[in-house]
């Protein structure tokens, strides 16, 4: 009885052989440079903003060389799935533009030729290279208690591995046809383990495409590579799929550089040419403490690709902040080429950066000002509605049953001028900025000593008060008022002699205003009247302090 004796023993249902799963995926037909890469995400109902950063570097990697970007779910861990959990992907990945070449729709249809893209669905390929390991003496099954679930493990390994601490093997590791028989007809579950080659000793170097040559321990563990359920974990399905699915650069996050020593004595034992791995650092956040630390789900609610989306992000604010974390020399091109599309903005490996970005939200704020300048006042109205409607039901109805309103509001400051306002930076904050436009104000920003003028200048100018059609119209009535009231609408002879004035004709701009908006700053008053109309306004001049 031989190895393939125990092969068959373990898998009597494979009946594929690894030649014909081979012939099913031939070898890409590349030209030079083309890169095919992946993202490969797991389904876990939450996308990680340090995800998205993989997949984003994956995208342009594939865009800039006119490559493939194929998508990749790696659903083989149960107790991570959730429902729903490949439509959040989906969506993020959808919202944000992130094409991909290849692909399982959500119903299940495979774009590309080499799927299934789902890795459930892809059982069968990794049993049949388990079972040819296992033919060639490199894995072995396990049958100790709960393999995958520790306990039970450790404490067989306590008592049975060699003393070297490195060296993780495995007490099955050795065992005989017979006593696998007698196993399997106990009807005991087992995972297969590799047979790892190393003793603990060796080191290795390997190539990270970031960060240079990189040297290791070599792997010394008789890991799992097939799961009790016949599922593989991460390490070995994605050995296979990249193989299969012709990736020739890998982006994943740095965690996984402790790993890759393992994963080449897998890509060995398969006989693959072992694909190159671009370990992009981890996106980081100056903690309370002043130290640098990992951004996390847990504290950090920007680790969540939905915070942006929630807060009313535009997609390209975050697209452009993460261009600038892979690489600072997009600042400078967007200062040098501020009508262009992100897009143009071309880098490769060798431009990414190979120390750990820090989340600044100032800075994403920054960017997202400046992209929001850019906006029309028709674009910033429809963007805004798109959100409420999303996530203000209330204020959607608002912004379209008086949408004419709303599309002067976006346009002010904006339409028809060189230096838009830039302090919007999403559009969840448009209401609370905008406030005065909703309702009329109920705290006013109005100094102790001008009540009682204002008062009364008020309450003369809301009785004569009609329309303006222009700015100058109306500047010409205020003056007029104010003269006869005794402001100066002179500032030079006014600054002569103040005593002789009740104030000058700023001071009144300023009452006016503080009626409308509530506050002594704002837009132009005139165009914030003509959004508001005569009547809103009227009334508006009638409060009183
Ligand atoms: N499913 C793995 C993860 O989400 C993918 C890692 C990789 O890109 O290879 O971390």
């Amino acid at each position: 009885m031989n190895n393939k004796d125990i092969a068959q023993l373990l898998f009597p249902n494979v009946k594929l052989s690894f030649e014909e799963i081979l012939k099913r995926y031939p070898k890409r037909n590349l030209k030079e440079n083309q890169i095919v890469t992946r993202f490969a995400p797991s389904p876990t109902g939450y996308m990680h903003i340090g995800n998205f950063f993989q997949a984003f570097i994956s995208y342009n990697l594939a865009k800039n060389t006119n490559g493939i970007l194929f998508l990749r779910i790696e659903d083989t861990d149960e107790k991570r799935k959730i429902k729903e959990a490949k439509e959040v992907i989906y969506d993020v990945l959808s919202r944000f533009g992130i094409k991909f070449d290849e692909y399982q729709t959500l119903d299940g249809k495979d774009i590309g030729n080499y799927g299934p893209y789902v890795q459930s669905q892809r059982v069968e390929i990794y049993q049949t290279f388990a079972k040819k390991l296992v033919e060639e003496g490199k894995a072995f099954p396990c049958f100790c208690k709960k393999t995958e679930g520790k306990e039970d493990v450790l404490k067989l390994r306590e008592t049975k591995f060699e003393d070297d601490d490195e060296k993780e093997y495995d007490p099955c590791r050795n065992l005989s046809y017979e006593e696998i028989k007698k196993h399997i007809d106990n009807g005991e579950s087992f995972a297969i383990r590799l047979k790892t080659q190393n003793t603990g000793k060796e080191r290795i170097k390997f190539y990270d495409l970031i960060k240079g040559e990189l040297e290791a321990k070599a792997n010394a563990k008789d890991f799992v590579i097939l799961k009790s359920d016949g599922v593989p974990p991460y390490a070995f399905a994605h050995a296979i799929d990249d193989t299969l699915m012709g990736t020739t650069v890998a982006v994943r996050g740095e965690e996984y550089i402790s790993s890759t020593p393992a994963h080449l004595e897998l890509f060995n034992a398969l006989g693959f040419e072992p694909i190159k791995y671009c370990h992009n650092p981890l996106i980081c956040k100056i903690g309370d403490n002043g130290h640098r630390r990992k951004i996390s789900k847990r504290y950090d609610p920007e680790a969540n690709m939905m915070f942006y989306f929630e807060k009313g992000y535009p997609t390209t604010s975050v697209l452009e902040y993460l261009l600038n974390m892979i690489n600072s020399g997009f600042e400078i091109w967007r200062k040098n080429n501020q009508n262009t599309p992100w897009q143009d903005f071309k880098f490769g490996i060798n431009d990414i950066t190979a120390v750990a970005p820090i989340f600044d939200i100032v800075k994403l704020n920054d960017i997202s000002k400046n992209v929001i300048a850019k906006m029309s006042g028709e674009e910033l109205y429809q963007n805004w509605l798109n959100y409420a409607l999303e996530y203000d039901k209330p204020l959607a109805k608002i912004l379209q049953s008086e949408s004419q309103k709303y599309i002067k509001l976006c346009q002010m400051d904006r339409d028809g001028t060189q230096k838009p306002r830039k302090d919007i930076y999403n559009y969840s904050m448009m209401k609370e900025n905008f406030d005065y436009i909703f309702q009329s104000p109920k705290i006013f920003e109005i100094d102790e000593d001008d009540k009682e003028k204002a008062n009364e200048f008020l309450s003369y100018y809301s009785k004569n008060f009609s329309m303006p059609s222009s700015n100058e119209e109306w500047f010409n009535s205020v003056k007029a008022i104010a003269e006869k009231l005794g402001y100066a609408i002179d500032n030079k002879l006014y600054k002569q002699n103040p005593e002789n004035y009740k104030g000058n004709i700023a001071k009144v701009c300023e009452f006016i205003r503080i009626a409308i908006t509530g506050s002594k700053n704002s837009p132009t008053l005139f165009t914030i009247m003509s959004i508001l109309g005569e009547e809103e306004t009227k009334n508006r001049l009638n409060n009183r302090f």
